[in-house]
């Protein structure tokens, strides 16, 4: 795991604080629910992020900056890396009836009536003061369900004037171009998404198959 975040890069031509240290930072916010980065940056003076970071915690600009300029395909990569690492270790055993669940899963990560940005999705909300214009973020995720833990295999922003179920459906399709050829995967279970009122979906894999 640590070698994995350490691959990871963004942007900046000649960065003062690497970028692993600004992965490892959001992760213990994630892991640790603190909820924001404003949150985290409350707890700078701990010496908890010190020992994790052999660093200080940047501050909560910071982190914003330097993960607004992450490519996602790193990231990508790095998720794969670990997915591979466990296959190849046999650290991914399936559950008890052989089959490997795939969950593809829509979330919001955050909205906001304040600030947005062009890839924002927005929606009309009514108040007691009348109608706003609301902003979020809504992502598919993808979601190995071994035996014993979930792992994260890709997600993909939902895009302005599509539903969760494109979104899914384009995931999809780029994670099994990644992984393997969609043929290993099995028939006799299908749950491949369709235009349902709900993104909540399952696809069981082979265990023979790449997953
Ligand atoms: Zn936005």
């Amino acid at each position: 795991m640590g070698s994995l975040l350490d691959g990871l890069t963004d942007a900046r031509p000649q960065p003062r604080i690497a970028t692993s240290v600004i992965v490892r930072s959001l992760l213990v916010m994630f892991v640790t629910r603190l909820g924001s980065l404003n949150a985290a940056e409350q707890t700078r003076s701990s010496s908890v992020w010190r020992r994790f970071l052999k660093d200080a915690l940047p501050s909560a600009d910071t982190l914003g900056r330097v993960a607004s300029q992450m490519e996602p395909d790193t990231v990508r990569k790095a998720l794969l890396d670990l997915y591979t690492d466990l296959k190849r270790n046999k650290a991914l055993p399936p559950p008890s009836h052989g089959l490997m669940p795939l969950v593809l899963d829509g979330h919001e990560m955050h909205s906001t009536e304040h600030r947005h940005c062009p890839a924002c999705l927005q929606r009309t909300i009514s108040t007691a003061h009348g109608e706003h214009t609301q902003y979020y973020h809504r992502h598919v995720v993808a979601m190995l369900l071994s035996r014993d833990f979930p792992i994260l295999l890709d997600a993909e922003p939902q895009r302005s004037g599509e539903d969760e179920i494109a979104t899914a459906l384009r995931l999809l399709e780029r994670l099994l171009k990644t992984i393997r050829e969609p043929s290993t995967w099995s028939s006799a279970t299908p749950c491949i998404p369709t235009r349902a009122s709900t993104t909540s979906c399952s696809i069981m894999a082979k265990t023979s198959s790449p997953f």
